[in-house]
């Protein structure tokens, strides 16, 4: 199944995909802190962004009850390194492409947690600004980060490539399987 997954992966657009272990995941409460500087002005506006995704132990707790994960990565071209509007659009065809994933793979893989990059983007304007309920639960994926998964050491031991050339950005997901005790 691990070929299937990494070759459906690819197929369906991203630029490289490994099986890891999760032992290979590293993980930082620090994270937290990052996002509470609300650098992207996502904290309090996104329902699977903090503080609303909630603490971030029990979250770095929830990788550890998977054995493994499809570790994969899209890059996209920018025309400078200030290209702005270019890395948006990477982003959100990065979040794009974790949703259509997250529907082809899920009956192969069963229980699973599927991260993404940047706050959940399937709403154009998250519900949690209006403070009304999430509009999909079901389906709406927080960001590695905010599971405090540490991207940069993680990639490290893997054949991903955290930086992959001038004018270009990387963005990453996991969908974490093979949930332990099973
Ligand atoms: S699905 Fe929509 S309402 Fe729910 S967290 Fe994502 S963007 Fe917000």
């Amino acid at each position: 199944m691990n070929e299937q997954l990494i070759e459906r992966a690819l197929e369906m657009g991203a630029a490289k995909a490994e099986i890891i272990s999760v032992d290979q995941i590293i993980t930082s409460a620090e994270f937290r802190e990052a996002c509470r500087k609300n650098l992207c002005g996502a904290w309090g506006r996104c329902w699977m962004c903090p503080p609303d995704v909630g603490d971030i132990e029990p979250l770095m707790a929830e990788i550890r009850k998977y054995k493994q994960a499809l570790w994969y990565q899209t890059i996209g071209e920018l025309e400078d390194s200030f290209d702005i509007e270019g890395m948006g659009e990477a982003k959100k065809k990065h979040i794009k492409l974790s949703y259509q994933l997250e529907e082809e793979l899920k009956p192969m893989v069963g229980a699973h947690l599927h991260l993404t990059c940047g706050g959940c983007g399937l709403c154009e304007r998250c519900a949690r600004i209006d403070n009304q309920p999430c509009r999909f639960p079901e389906k709406a994926m927080a960001s590695l980060e905010a599971y405090g998964v540490d991207v940069y050491q993680t990639t490290k031991s893997t054949t991903l490539k955290y930086i992959n050339g001038q004018n270009t950005v990387t963005y990453f997901s996991a969908l974490l399987f093979d949930q332990k005790g099973e």
